[in-house]
């Protein structure tokens, strides 16, 4: 199975070496290579000089699209509380196979709330994948199609609506009593689960 994965944006070109200028724009190509998708940032210059001309099955990427290229600004110091997006990014570094049903009712979640953008759908060894792109951070997540009948969907929502309340590492002795806010979060992540099912996330990407 395709591993999950967050691929961060360069900050510098990939073929050339230069590196990004705040606010350059740059080229994001995706290949898929025998370890898992792969992109490559490159420059304008590096693009026009070398990937621009022919189809891109020629060129062997599968995707590709253009941004602009944002410095990174200082870390806040501020701790965060947990939300979709900072329990989909502990799910994919854990890379446990269990919680890929529950990382994809997050990333449509995320989806939904316009934090995560559907590049890319594609098969897999056998499964479909989407790649999404992180538009604020210029990064690619890269997310499996747990297929999810609705049989297992509820079991699904009560796990997100779980890991949302109480995270990664919930206190046993609290995990029996749900706040109202834990109802409340649970209730959400029925409600986009469901239409997740129902339609699909990549279904706005017309083909
Ligand atoms: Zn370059």
């Amino acid at each position: 199975m395709t591993e999950w994965n967050i691929q961060s944006r360069a900050h510098a070109c990939e073929a050339c070496g230069k590196t990004f200028a705040d606010k350059e724009s740059f080229h994001t190509l995706l290949f898929d290579e025998k370890a898992g998708f792969r992109r490559y940032d490159i420059c304008d210059q590096c693009w026009k000089s070398q990937y621009s001309e022919g189809s891109k099955d020629r060129k062997g990427f599968i995707s590709y699209w253009q941004s602009v290229y944002e410095a990174p600004k200082p870390p806040k110091e501020a701790i965060q509380k947990e939300n979709a997006e900072t329990l989909l990014r502990k799910l994919i570094e854990l890379n446990d196979p269990h919680y890929i049903p529950a990382g994809y009712i997050l990333a449509v979640m995320l989806e939904r709330k316009r934090i995560l953008k559907v590049k890319e759908q594609v098969m897999r060894e056998g499964s479909r994948v989407f790649i999404y792109e992180h538009p604020k951070t210029g990064e690619i997540f890269t997310i499996v199609d747990p297929n999810l009948q609705l049989t297992q969907l509820e079991e699904v929502q009560r796990d997100v609506g779980r890991l949302l309340e109480h995270g990664l590492n919930p206190p046993p002795e609290n995990a029996a009593a749900i706040t109202s806010a834990g109802e409340q979060k649970e209730s959400e992540a029925v409600q986009e689960s469901e239409s997740a099912v129902a339609d699909n996330p990549a279904a706005a990407k017309a083909d």
